[in-house]
């Protein structure tokens, strides 16, 4: 058969679509690995329209479930697998699916919306692999409490590293931030509000260069920008927060791309240079990145799904 539709990602922006999709009545294939967009790992998420404080993972269940309420026989809905390939079939797309298990399957489409998000940006500095979960980690969240009481550090300086590091800093011994440069993105505020916390340290120009231990961390280097002078903190927490990478390495063939891998889209219509293929939510070259922005644009992207195939 010919889906109308194939939406591959279960975070916000994928799910806004799959509940648009259904409400027109699009015949939909939603494929997502899970439903834990990336907030999904937050205590308590505050500016999600409508609510007034609800925990990352209470939302993405409160999102599959809206899902399933409203996908009757109009979206099937595939969980545990990954897309891993998109092609164009004259004027129909092909996308391609792996399980776990390797098997693939092959569903063909009109049209498709890609809303896969991103993940986290690994940390290049010597031991950082041979670390990572024996003391380094990508989620304050999920690990802190672990290193109660103990000294960490937090690598990067936007929003999520200052959130982080506000996180620890309530049961850590010490927590510094370490900023590759003298600039922060986050905002102002919060670089404020955190900065001024009596435990917490902030170290401008920091380029980490090596995390070090035996079987856990025990410290890391890291050699000031401005004068190359290597130093050393006696550390036994590592939690890096230095950016996301796009999930668009499987549609790169088939769409434009940015030079980070962001999907190029127009931001009136959510559409990308290849007709018949739309984008939403953080793997696209929209400038910020919110679970509103994410389903907004999702939600704009399935007005002109539906206007595009019912005007064909
Ligand atoms: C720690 C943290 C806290 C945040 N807190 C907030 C907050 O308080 N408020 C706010 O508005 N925003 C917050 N954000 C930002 C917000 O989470 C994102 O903007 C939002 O999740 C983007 O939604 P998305 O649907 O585009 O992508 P994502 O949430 O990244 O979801 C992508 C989905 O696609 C799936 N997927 C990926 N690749 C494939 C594939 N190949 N095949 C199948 N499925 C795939 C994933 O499993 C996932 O389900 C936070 C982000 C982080 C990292």
């Amino acid at each position: 058969m010919t889906y109308d539709l194939v939406i591959i990602g279960g975070g916000p922006a994928g799910v806004a679509a799959g509940v648009y999709a259904s409400r027109k009545k699009l015949k939909t294939l939603f494929i997502t690995e899970n439903f834990e967009g990336q907030s999904s790992v937050s205590e308590g998420i505050e500016n999600w329209i409508g609510t007034v404080k609800i925990s990352g993972a209470d939302l993405a269940k409160s999102l599959e479930n809206h899902l399933k309420a409203y996908a009757g026989d109009i979206v099937d809905i595939k969980t545990g697998v990954r897309a891993s390939n998109v092609r164009k079939d004259g004027s129909e797309f092909i996308t391609t699916l792996s399980n776990y298990s390797g098997e693939k399957q092959e569903y063909r489409s009109k049209s498709v919306l890609v809303a896969t998000g991103s993940t986290r940006r690994k940390l290049e500095a010597i031991g950082a692999d041979t670390f990572e979960h024996k003391g380094l980690t990508y989620c304050a969240t999920c690990d802190g409490p672990i290193f109660a009481g103990q000294d960490v550090v937090v690598v990067g300086g936007g929003n999520a590293a200052f959130e982080s590091a506000a996180q620890l800093a309530a049961y850590c011994n010490t927590v510094t931030i370490l900023n590759r440069s003298n600039t922060f993105r986050a905002d102002p505020v919060t670089v404020e509000k955190v900065s001024a916390k009596e435990n917490v340290t902030v170290i401008t120009n920091a380029v980490v260069t090596e995390v070090t231990g035996s079987k856990f961390v025990t410290g890391l280097s890291y050699k000031d920008a401005n004068t190359n002078e290597v130093k050393n903190l006696p550390v036994t927490g590592i939690f890096v927060e230095i950016g996301l990478i796009p999930n668009t390495s499987f549609v790169k063939d088939v769409v434009e791309l940015d030079a980070y891998g962001k999907i190029l889209v127009d931001p009136k219509t959510q559409q990308t240079k290849t007709p018949g293929i739309w984008a939403a939510g953080d793997c696209t070259d929209g400038l910020y990145h919110q679970n509103n922005i994410a389903a907004g644009d999702a939600v704009k992207a399935l007005e002109d799904i539906y206007v595009t195939l019912s005007t064909k």
